[in-house]
């Protein structure tokens, strides 16, 4: 998962796409990057790490140019090294190009195979590359149209930004399977994954970029164009439902819906689904927080923070430090005794992946004094990984892949676990109880694009969840 940023029309361009960049940081930890363009040249600079730590004054003083594209990286395909820290940006014999790209391309790896059999050599191991290579050896006399074949061969999840000397381009898969919006910040127009980087610009949101839709910026103004239509029409939107699950951050505007009242939703529709005798209603902190106090509204349960978040442990920190890995869990949150001890506790949390983060947050707080722990979860079972660009675990890791509910109960030693339903779920991001318009395969197994190429899940899917190590 990445958080990707763009401007165009602004004299301190970097500046801006750096303050994006850290409003998207919640999207991806391990490299950030900038590229601008100013006078036909192009300036990069990434660096691994958070947006803080790879941009000080003397980056920004070697960015110039009033167009940037940014991105912040999470891998799920190409591992995390400097290599494939984007944007990237690539000279061709038709001039300058960068991209920063959020998602994945189901068939990368087959057309990278078929690219190197022609001579192709790749500088990355990321997705990303196919479809530089792709618009380079595309015979279309436009940018534009090179970049249009180059996405007819590709299929997956991208919303891409990119710049060349000239221009700035947006553009969202089909799909529409990752977010991508359009904002006016005086004379520039702003992109962005996610509407919180405009709050914090003070940037005015226009609208999101539709599925399949190519938008282009320039001196001359912006352009919109829909080339993929075609494509689309027999197969619909499938916004990623896990954005409004965990992903995206609450304050975001996602898919035309608020994802804090999404998440509330999500909570009181639980509560409706699976009520429980409790003292007292807890989130696990983070993206599970508005669907615990949904909960709390609806049962009636008094509402209280009984776990903290330290902010100040990095996985940097935990990962240099072999002594104190085996913290883990306790290192990220600690329990308040004052609120637990003695009750009945409904704790709630957003999604269970493997349970070993649940088995030590119901462990924590019976130490802490919890007469009884309640686990309710605002999504159903995770049952299958993500092929389009969220890290989730490999199947086999998936607990509820090949565990039933009681089973997991009596793994995480908790009194009781319920999942919220599949129609709850859909019913809260505002879909029918079909789910249209959205994907939801890693809780049905039901993909809307093929996985393509033939290799196996471990190695594009990486073992970890970015934001919390669930
Ligand atoms: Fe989102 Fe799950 Fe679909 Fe991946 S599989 S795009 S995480 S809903």
């Amino acid at each position: 998962m990445c958080g990707i940023f763009g401007i165009y029309g602004h004299p301190e361009a970097a500046n801006i796409a750096y303050l994006g960049l850290h409003a998207l940081q919640h999207r991806g930890q391990e490299s950030a990057g900038i590229v601008t363009t100013e006078d036909g040249r192009f300036h990069r600079r990434v660096g691994m790490g958070l947006v803080s730590e790879s941009f000080g004054q003397a980056e920004f003083d070697q960015l110039p140019g009033r167009g940037a594209i940014g991105q912040v990286r999470y891998s799920t395909t190409g591992g995390s090294e400097m290599r494939n820290a984007q944007p990237f940006q690539y000279e061709y014999a038709h001039g300058g190009i960068a991209i920063a790209h959020n998602g994945n391309l189901v068939n990368a790896q087959g057309v990278r195979q078929r690219l190197e059999g022609r001579g192709s050599i790749f500088q990355t191991s990321s997705d990303t590359e196919v479809i530089i290579h792709l618009l380079a050896e595309s015979h279309e006399p436009e940018t534009l149209e090179r970049l249009v074949s180059a996405l007819r061969q590709v299929t997956g999840a991208y919303s891409l930004v990119l710049l060349t000397e000239t221009k700035l381009i947006a553009v969202r898969d089909p799909h529409g399977f990752r977010p991508l919006v359009m904002g006016r910040l005086k004379d520039a127009f702003v992109f962005s994954s996610e509407t919180c980087s405009f709050d914090l610009i003070e940037a005015e949101f226009i609208r999101e970029i539709e599925p399949g839709e190519v938008v282009v910026v320039s001196d001359k103004g912006l352009r919109s164009f829909k080339p993929f239509e075609a494509v689309r029409d027999p197969e619909p939107q499938r916004f990623c439902v896990f954005e409004h699950v965990y992903f995206a951050r609450p304050d975001s505007l996602v898919n035309g819906k608020s994802t804090y009242s999404a998440r509330e939703k999500m909570g009181h529709q639980l509560a409706i689904e699976h009520p429980v005798e409790a003292d007292v209603v807890i989130p696990v902190p983070g993206s599970g927080l508005p669907a615990a106090l949904g909960f709390a509204k609806q049962s009636g349960i008094p509402f209280e923070m009984g776990l903290i978040r330290s902010h100040y442990v990095g996985r940097t920190f935990i990962e240099l430090h072999d002594s104190i890995r085996h913290f883990g869990v306790r290192l990220k949150l600690s329990p308040v005794r004052s609120v637990v001890d003695g009750k009945r506790v409904v704790v709630v949390d957003d999604s269970l992946v493997r349970g070993t983060t649940s088995r030590k947050i119901v462990k924590m707080l019976r130490g802490a004094g919890a007469r009884e722990v309640h686990l309710r979860i605002s999504a159903p079972p995770t049952t299958h990984s993500c092929y389009y660009g969220i890290d989730t675990p490999t199947r086999s890791e998936l607990i509820a892949s090949s565990h039933e509910v009681e089973e997991i109960a009596r793994y995480v030693t908790c009194d009781s676990l319920r999942y919220l339903s599949h129609r709850g779920m859909m019913e809260s991001v505002g879909s029918n109880t079909a789910g249209d318009g959205f994907c939801s395969a890693c809780f049905t197994g039901i993909y809307p694009v093929p996985f393509q190429d033939d290799q196996p899940d471990a190695q594009l899917v990486k073992l970890r969840m970015s934001k919390s190590g669930k």
